[in-house]
């Protein structure tokens, strides 16, 4: 059985390894770190952290150039953890979440700002603001067999080297373990799975031309940059 037409799945590089991680969903943790809660300055702090997707083929890597998105004049980076899983479980314990994870990486959750806020505004979805085109650019996949689990460690985005998002996964409202378990809970995670596990406080707008470097402790640095206005 052939295909109408070529499909091309969407994979990460995997440290140490020539084989790639294919990507079959990528969940997103919202407001995950108070001190991002509180420069946003919407919702309550009480509230506890939601998900939202972005589809697969949102993500990019092996140092992407990310054009500037059509219908924004804000967009903006939020680095994150990204959790890789690589076993099937549903309504995953947290004592045993982390088994189901094959690795990190560092992501950035690319936000049309204005859209995003006009949905919050309106309380319309997010997906204009979140899920668009090359909206997840992704470093490469480091198994846990080489790194461990990333608990604990900074997380840092610099914009043409300059610093501007700097915390500690440690800082995190639900942790991995605690991310897995909620998640769970909804939806059957797969193989493939991606988790980007939200953003520390320092979000910011980048403009065309602007390289951005984001880092987790213990993890490659990821590279990419912000092209031309896609036409
Ligand atoms: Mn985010």
């Amino acid at each position: 059985m052939g295909l109408v037409f070529p499909h091309v799945a969407t994979t990460l590089a995997v440290i140490g390894s020539s084989d790639r991680f294919p990507v079959r969903r990528v969940y997103c943790v919202g407001r995950n770190y108070l001190d991002h809660i509180r420069e946003m300055k919407e919702g309550d702090e009480r509230d506890p952290p939601f998900f939202f997707q972005k589809p697969a083929d949102a993500v990019v890597s092996d140092d992407p150039v990310v054009p500037y998105p059509p219908q924004t004049e804000d967009l903006q980076f939020e680095v994150e953890l990204v959790v890789a899983i690589g076993k099937p479980g549903r309504d995953i314990p947290v004592p045993r979440a982390l088994d189901v994870v094959f690795g990190y990486g560092v992501g950035i959750d690319l936000t049309r700002r204005d859209r995003q806020r006009h949905s919050f505004k309106n309380g319309l979805p997010w997906e204009v603001g979140k899920s668009f085109d090359r909206s997840a650019p992704c470093g490469p996949i480091h198994p846990v067999a080489a790194v461990g689990h990333r608990l604990a460690g900074a997380i840092t985005l610099a914009v043409n080297g300059e610093v501007r998002q700097r915390g500690d996964l440690k800082q995190m409202i639900w942790n991995t373990p605690e991310i897995i378990a909620n998640l769970s809970a909804s939806y059957r995670l797969e193989p493939g799975d991606l988790i980007m596990t939200g953003t520390p406080a320092g979000v910011g707008p980048v403009v065309p031309g602007d390289r951005l470097v984001a880092t987790v402790e213990g993890l490659t640095p990821f590279s990419f940059s912000i092209g031309p206005k896609e036409t």
